[in-house]
């Protein structure tokens, strides 16, 4: 995870629009066709690509087409638990379907202590605009010599590694793979590894080339 320097800005004519959807109803809202919500949807997408140059928030792998891994709309604080946040630009970062998934954060209730303004609650989670992600989450060094495996350095970003398996061997793989590709652009890897990163960050396996 990193910081994001900010959150999308939807347009103050979408939210009073969104605003009066009684708070019950917008979970469902959500799903529904409304040119509010589907321009508050777009707005999230477009602006959150940019904002997280298309990689997920919390696993950090690149996400849509270049990734091959489809984006969410994932609330930090699920909409199910929080309705009153399902339309609040700061709730929502982009995922991938991994991390936002039914085994992973899902349902998974991310606020600690309840406060009426949002930015004034404490999470469980390590919050990708309200915190210092750095603080709380590292990167360690694998066998490899590699710095893709996360490391919890406070209680929120153990609870955070935990609950959202950011730490499991796929994922590690996944990222250690990331790496390499990135390390190539630069000019950093013998030929041959190149290759071989080339083939498996394209997902090729052992077929040869
Ligand atoms: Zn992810």
């Amino acid at each position: 995870m990193i910081r994001f320097a900010a959150h999308a800005v939807i347009p103050a004519s979408v939210i009073a629009k969104l605003d009066k959807y009684a708070v019950s109803i917008r979970p469902k809202r959500w799903y529904g066709r409304s040119q509010a919500v589907l321009q508050f949807r777009d707005e999230i997408l477009k602006q959150g690509k940019t904002i997280q140059k298309s990689f997920c928030a919390w696993c950090m792998l690149p996400l849509g087409e270049d990734g091959r891994r489809t984006i969410h709309r994932d609330h930090i604080a699920p909409k199910s638990i929080h309705p009153e946040w399902t339309f609040l630009a700061v709730n929502l970062v982009l995922s991938c379907e991994y991390c936002n998934g039914f085994s992973n954060k899902g349902d998974l209730p991310t606020v600690k202590t309840l406060s009426a303004k949002y930015e004034d609650c404490e999470f469980y989670v390590v919050h990708p605009y309200l915190d210092e992600v750095e603080v709380h989450i590292g990167f360690d060094k694998d066998d490899d010599d590699l710095p893709v495996v996360a490391v919890g350095k406070t209680e929120k970003g153990i609870w955070t590694i935990l609950n959202l398996s950011l730490d499991s061997p796929g994922l590690t793989r996944e990222r250690a793979k990331e790496v390499l590709y990135e390390s190539r652009d630069h000019g950093l890897l013998p030929h041959n590894v190149e290759a071989l990163v080339v083939q498996a960050v394209q997902g090729l396996g052992s077929r040869v080339l």
